[in-house]
């Protein structure tokens, strides 16, 4: 606290992001990265980026990389808009499109950036609870609304929506900004791509940190209708024009250009996914049908946060949230099939303790 901070500093209420702690043998099942690791064409198309041309500014429009992100989506370039991560074209998509004279709906349980975002603009919002299986339910957002954001999968559930329930909620909400952030979209959702040709509405953000094995080199899109792409440029130009350096440029199109990688790993991940759930399921827990890289699980008689610890002491960090509806939960990240033998004999050990047999 200062007396030099500004009056919105004060009253911030910033995101915490999944703890990065240096801890001997440490697995972190906490963050949703990749376990695999990206395209070994990545490190070489950063390598060629990084001697004397880091001299120059990087293409403030990434025109490469969003031609090649247009060609890959089947989309125009206009349609494309990236920034330094998903959570910085979310950010100026907030500002851009989700400021509206009435209220901004998005589920009680979902990325909990949204409401961060919501105070550093000064936008009203009113959360939607989702259902009773922590689900969302398209119909609940017949209400007033100025905007639109949902997770899809919904983050940490882990839980979709179809493409037709998308659908629907567009047709529900012809007027105002829809934005659905696809972050883990890869791991078995339908994306709702398709439905922008139709709905000049609506803006779907992807990341590069999940599927693509980027998290660190910060790369996240949108797709829209090029007039809501020209709203965000405009916020970006009114804050920081060279978001993506030229290494950052170059080794994401260099993912986007080795398709099989991106495939088997996506395919491993869901493979590996569906193992830990059975698993996870033989030991007590119950877990909703995940489409994402990570699960969420309740155990029926032991405390999210009671095992979230205990694995903690076995250097297994998972995400575990003290919140109403939740607090028993834990999201935990897939990792390779080797963690995710650790992960399933900790907690077997863990619960056998508990139970003393
Ligand atoms: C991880 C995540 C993001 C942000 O990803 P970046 O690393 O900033 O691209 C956005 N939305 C959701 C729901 C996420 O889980």
């Amino acid at each position: 606290m200062s007396r030099f901070w500004s009056r919105v500093v004060h009253d911030l209420h910033p995101y915490v992001p999944g703890e990065q702690p240096r801890i001997a043998d440490l697995l972190k099942l906490n963050t949703n990265e990749s376990p695999i690791g990206p395209s070994p064409r990545v490190a070489a198309a950063i390598a060629a980026e990084s001697g004397d041309s880091l001299r120059l500014y990087p293409d403030p429009e990434a025109t490469r990389l969003r031609e090649v992100l247009a060609h890959y989506h089947n989309v125009q370039p206009e349609q494309i808009f990236v920034g330094n991560g998903s959570d910085e074209v979310l950010g100026h998509a907030f500002a851009a499109l989700l400021k509206q004279d009435k209220p901004l709906l998005f589920p009680d349980i979902s990325y909990s950036f949204y409401p961060v975002w919501c105070g550093l603009f000064d936008i009203a919002f009113d959360p939607v609870p989702l259902d009773d299986a922590l689900r969302i339910r398209p119909a609940d957002y017949r209400r007033e609304a100025g905007a639109i954001v949902l997770a899809n999968p919904n983050a940490p559930t882990g839980i979709a929506l179809t493409r037709a329930q998308i659908a629907g909620l567009l047709a529900d909400h012809p007027d105002i900004p829809v934005i659905i952030d696809e972050a883990y979209v890869d791991f078995g959702a339908e994306t709702a791509i398709p439905l922008v040709a139709a709905h000049p509405n609506l803006l779907v953000v992807h990341t590069m940190s999940k599927s693509r094995a980027l998290a660190g080199l910060r790369v996240g899109y949108a797709i829209g209708h090029a007039d809501l792409i020209d709203g965000l440029t405009r916020v970006k130009d009114s804050f920081n024009s060279y978001p993506l350096g030229r290494p950052a440029q170059a080794g994401a199109i260099a993912s986007l250009e080795d398709e099989a990688w991106f495939q088997s790993s996506r395919r491993t991940v869901i493979a590996t996914r569906e193992r830990m759930t059975a698993g996870l399921i033989r030991l007590g827990f119950a877990v909703p049908p995940s489409s994402a890289n990570f699960v969420f699980a309740r155990h029926a008689d032991r405390s999210g946060a009671a095992i979230a610890q205990a694995l903690r002491d076995k250097a297994i960090l998972v995400r575990h949230w003290n919140k109403p509806r939740i607090a028993d939960h834990m999201r935990i990240t897939v990792g390779t099939d080797a963690q995710t033998d650790r992960l399933l004999e900790t907690l077997a050990e863990i619960l056998a303790r508990y139970t003393g047999n």
